[in-house]
Order: C-alpha cells, then structure tokens, then sequence
C-alpha cells in the first residue's frame, strides 16, 4: 500500500497527469489507499470520464507554469500518464520536475510493436507519413484522432471513414462519414463497420492497450493494410512503467 507520508515526512501529494484510463486506474487505487491525489486533464475533451480524488483541467503554461504549480501545491510525486502521443506534455513534465526537484515517472502503456500482427502492419513515423503511404487506397478507416485531421483534408476525392472521440470543429469533405465514438470497440462490431462501409486500409496510431485493439485484428481478417503510426521517443531521464501496478510500486518505493 502506498504510504500517505514520505521518508523525509512530508505528507505524500501525487499529481497524475491525465486523459487515460490508466491514470483514472491509478488515482482510483491511490484514493482507496487514502493518499492525497489530484489529477490533470487537458480539457480537450467535453465530457471527460472523471478520476476519483481531485481534479484540475487545463495547461499549466509551459514548464515555467507547472513548475510552480508543482511548488504551490507542494506535490511530493509526478505520475504522467498522458497519451503516448502527448508529446509536449510528458518533455513539460520532465523539464518542470527536474526544475521543482520532483520525483517524475512516465506511466506507458506497452505499444503494439510488440502485437502478434506487428509485422504485418506498414508503420511509419507522422500523420502525414500515414496519408502518403495509404494515398493509393479508394475507402480508408482513418483513426488516428481529431487534433491531425486536416492532414487528409485532400483525400476529398474519396469516401473516407473517419472515427473520432470529438468532432473535428471543421467542415470535413462531403465524401466523409464522421462516426463519433468512444471505445472499447469489439471484434464483431469492427468487423460489421468495416465490412459495412468497404474500407481497404486502417489508418492508427501505436496507442496500445486493448480498447481500441480488435480494429487491428478486423483488418487483418479482411485482409486490409494497416499503417501505424510510430510513437513519438519518450523524453531523455524519464523513468517509463508500463502498468498501473508498476506505477503503484514506484510511488511506494
Ligand atoms: P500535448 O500536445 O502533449 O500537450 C499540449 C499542451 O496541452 C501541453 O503543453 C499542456 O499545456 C496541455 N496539456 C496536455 N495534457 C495535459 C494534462 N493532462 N493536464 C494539463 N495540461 C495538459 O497533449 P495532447 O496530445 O494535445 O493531449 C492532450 C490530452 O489528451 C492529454 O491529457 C492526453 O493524455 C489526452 N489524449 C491525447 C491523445 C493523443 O493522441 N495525443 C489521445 C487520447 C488522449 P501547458 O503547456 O499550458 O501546460
């Protein structure tokens, strides 16, 4: 169980910085060993699925800002368990812990290089890299978020399947169909989707996990290219644990 006071005596206060099911994971466990949690969302999203103990939302301005947030709040322990794709967040929280003397691990869910397909599927390093290498196909299945969608914008010459979490916020092509949707997504039913609507390549991000997994089986029963997108490297000096139960132990250790 993790210990509500430090080895120096100061009471344990945990920042997890958040937006994924393994960050609600860690502040649910945190909050039923009584230790002070509060956990930080982006705000990209309107209805967030909410973590237990406290919650804040919004940028802390730079690694300047949260340094000092870190300070203000006196946080004993960084857990950041962004995205894998949230890039800038995780370089901030680096920086700003080094800056605040806090101790910082990355929580980072185990990618799908290590998926049973992995070498079936086309991976490349952007977005951008995604669209070039799928630009001969006639009906993609793009799911790789809402925040790069303009980077298909010219793909307006073809029927495009497009699964976001949030609407894109600009007028998508009419050949476009937006299916507004949050996982988990089951094998059958992303089977009965791609079959339904014809598409010849699944276009993802290396987001890992199970939820959004059974896409990448469909399409190989269907015999569809799939391209995904490299992570980006985790900063240099940041600790990385892949579960919750590792992110647990090192918080009390
Ligand atoms: P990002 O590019 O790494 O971060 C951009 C800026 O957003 C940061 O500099 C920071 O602003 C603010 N920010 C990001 N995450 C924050 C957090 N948890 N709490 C407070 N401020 C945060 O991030 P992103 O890729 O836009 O992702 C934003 C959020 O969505 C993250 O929390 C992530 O876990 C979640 N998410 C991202 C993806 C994805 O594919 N990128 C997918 C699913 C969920 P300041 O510099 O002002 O502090």
């Amino acid at each position: 169980m993790t210990r509500a006071v430090t080895r120096a005596g100061t009471r344990t206060r945990v920042l997890v910085l958040g937006g994924t099911g393994e960050a609600r994971e860690l502040a649910a466990r945190l909050t039923a060993d009584g230790v002070p949690v509060v956990s930080s969302l982006a705000g990209r999203v309107s209805r967030p699925a909410l973590p237990e103990g406290d919650v804040r939302v919004g940028g802390f301005g730079g690694v300047d800002g949260l340094a000092t947030y870190l300070g203000d709040e006196t946080v004993t322990h960084v857990v950041d368990a962004t995205h894998p794709f949230a890039d800038r967040i995780s370089a901030n929280a680096a920086a700003a812990c080094a800056l605040a003397g806090v101790p910082v691990v990355r929580l980072q869910r185990p990618g799908w290089t290590r998926h049973p397909l992995a070498s079936s599927f086309s991976w490349v390093d952007s977005v951008d890299a995604a669209r070039e290498a799928a630009d001969g196909f006639v009906r993609p299945f793009v799911t790789t978020g809402r925040q790069q969608l303009q980077s298909f914008s010219s793909w307006d010459d073809r029927f495009v399947l497009v699964r976001v979490v949030e609407p894109p916020g600009w007028d998508v092509p009419a050949s476009w169909e937006v299916r507004q949707a949050r996982g988990p997504f089951g094998l059958d039913d992303e089977l009965d989707l791609m079959r339904s609507r014809r598409v010849d390549v699944l276009l993802t991000k290396d987001s890992g996990g199970a939820l959004t997994e059974p896409k990448l089986r469909a399409a190989h029963r269907l015999g569809m290219e799939v391209v995904v997108v490299r992570r980006p490297p985790v900063p240099d000096g940041l600790e990385v644990v892949e579960t919750v139960d590792e992110a647990h132990t090192w918080l009390d250790s």
